[in-house]
């Protein structure tokens, strides 16, 4: 069953309450107004859903099951630990649910080209196997201090057969990969689409990515059901631009007896400004930047403020305009996880149920275990695991300061030297 969004701001289409719109460049209207009305078209479709399912069924994987952490339960002592199981999508994370929604909508277009800006590199390579399974031309944007942080993932992209454009100006990262990236696409709208990675960028953007990411929280409210016999008291997923959490929130909106947890990137330390947690922390500002409205990691001037954390993947400015407000309406709450908890929450879940979270998505299992104690044996708990960890390894084996794989780098490193 197509999913139900939640509703416009009176008369406001594409707000969220106060936030959202579309504040755009006049050039890009029209190629706005046709992505608009292309996925309005898409939502009317009855069969259009369905198509989506079965391409994320035969190709992504999903279902996704929801497993029950038993020895993780026992250790903790409280609320009963189940995870929504999105590393076992295809290409480790839930971004491919989003980026095969968007070729199927390019599809319907009929368009040839499909450009995408990222910043670790995981929306680009979605992007680019999309690109090669239907056939599309594809170019990935992506600062240049970026390309050289994140090689393995250019090298993936490249294998692919997507053009990885190293972006040369400003700060040489996320941010002007995006202001590139949008460039391009005022050049190339006639037969090109941007495939946007997160729940973020102008309407219809926000909405668009929440209606494939709720595949996630569909699902997942029915294995509760099946699987614990209740609904989840709590479901927790960590936010970057925030597509996770909007996908797996969405399938409990309407049950108030859950309560929704975001958690951000405390980084260093919310105290220490070396963190990415905007509404946590209470220092995001509400403001206009990258043609939408939300709250933004910004100083008194406006400009943006440079973030951290050690997940490439929660380190953004911003935040999906539907979370800005549903925060604001006090129906999901936010916490922060630092970098310290969130290594010592991957490592309590590795040996403890051989699963291995990304380190966004452990930030969300951090949040949790501070908690589950607290609750009681009736209780059920729900984390979004986002992805899986495997592209973690150099922070990973870094943060843990493990000299196996010292030597290990060393003696490739000398190998290519001589
Ligand atoms: C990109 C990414 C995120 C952050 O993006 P959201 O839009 O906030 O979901 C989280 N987890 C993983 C594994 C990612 O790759």
């Amino acid at each position: 069953m197509s999913p139900k969004l939640p509703v416009w701001a009176p008369g406001r289409e594409g707000y969220f309450g106060d936030f959202g719109g579309a504040f755009i460049p006049e050039m890009l209207h029209e190629t706005f107004a046709e992505l608009r009305a292309a996925f309005e078209n898409a939502c009317d479709d009855e069969t259009f859903w369905q198509s989506y399912v079965d391409v994320t069924a035969g190709y992504g994987g999903r279902p996704t099951p929801v497993t029950f952490c038993e020895n993780l339960t026992r250790k903790l002592g409280g609320a009963r630990i189940y995870v929504k199981r999105e590393d076992l999508n295809h290409t480790g994370a839930h971004k491919a649910n989003n980026v095969m929604g968007q070729g199927l909508l390019v599809q319907r277009m009929g368009k040839k080209r499909v450009i995408a800006e990222t910043g670790a590199g995981q929306h680009g390579v979605a992007t680019a196997t999309m690109a090669a399974r239907l056939g599309l031309e594809c170019t990935i944007y992506m600062g240049e201090e970026d390309v050289a942080r994140q090689h393995p993932n250019v090298f993936w992209m490249r294998q692919l057969g997507a053009e990885v454009i190293p972006v040369t100006d400003g700060t040489r990262t996320l941010k002007d990969a995006i202001n590139a990236c949008l460039r391009d696409w005022a050049d190339s709208m006639a037969d090109t689409h941007y495939v946007m990675g997160t729940v973020c960028g102008p309407h219809p953007f926000p909405q668009m990515v929440t209606y494939f990411q709720s595949i996630i929280g569909q699902e997942a409210r029915a294995q509760m059901l099946a699987l614990a016999g209740k609904l989840p008291d709590r479901v927790y997923a960590c936010v970057g631009g925030g597509s996770n959490a909007s996908g797996i929130f969405t399938g409990f909106l309407d049950d108030l007896s859950t309560e929704l947890v975001g958690v951000e990137a405390g980084g260093k330390g919310i105290e220490t400004g070396e963190h990415a947690a905007r509404l946590a922390g209470g220092k995001g500002v509400p403001g206009v930047a990258q043609g939408y409205k939300t709250v933004f990691l910004q100083n008194e001037e406006g400009l943006m403020q440079d973030t951290h954390s050690v997940a490439a993947g929660l380190d953004y400015i911003g935040i999906g305009p539907m979370l800005a407000d549903l925060h604001e309406q006090g129906r999901v709450r936010f916490e922060s996880a630092t970098d310290q908890e969130v290594v010592d929450a991957l490592r309590l879940t590795m040996r403890s149920e051989g699963i291995i979270p990304a380190l966004e998505s452990s930030h969300a299992f951090a949040a949790a275990f501070r908690e589950a104690p607290s609750l009681s044996d009736d209780d059920a708990i729900l984390i979004n695991q986002s992805g899986r960890g495997d592209k973690d390894i150099f922070t990973v084996a870094d943060a843990l300061d493990d000299e196996g794989w010292k030597t290990f780098i060393r003696e490739t490193a000398a190998r290519y030297a001589r």
